[in-house]
């Protein structure tokens, strides 16, 4: 975590995205995360469920969200 949050919000004015996983805006906007095609992963999910075991709960629980918002 070594984002500066200092930096100007370009996306001011826009839609900022909102993660899907945790449903956060995160400070960096868009740049700050993964972008799917109908949603967005904030880069701390993007790193939790690298890290989740498969098979887990919290990763079954995580991969449901995405597979709602990607079924859309
Ligand atoms: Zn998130």
């Amino acid at each position: 975590m070594d984002t500066v949050n200092n930096t100007p919000v370009e996306e001011m004015g826009k839609v900022l995205p909102r993660c899907l996983v945790c449903g956060e805006v995160p400070a960096g906007g868009i740049r700050d995360g993964l972008k799917l095609k109908m949603g967005f992963i904030c880069t701390e999910c993007e790193k939790k469920i690298v890290h989740l075991e498969v098979g887990s709960s919290a990763y079954d629980d995580i991969i449901e969200k995405i597979k709602a918002v990607l079924m859309i």
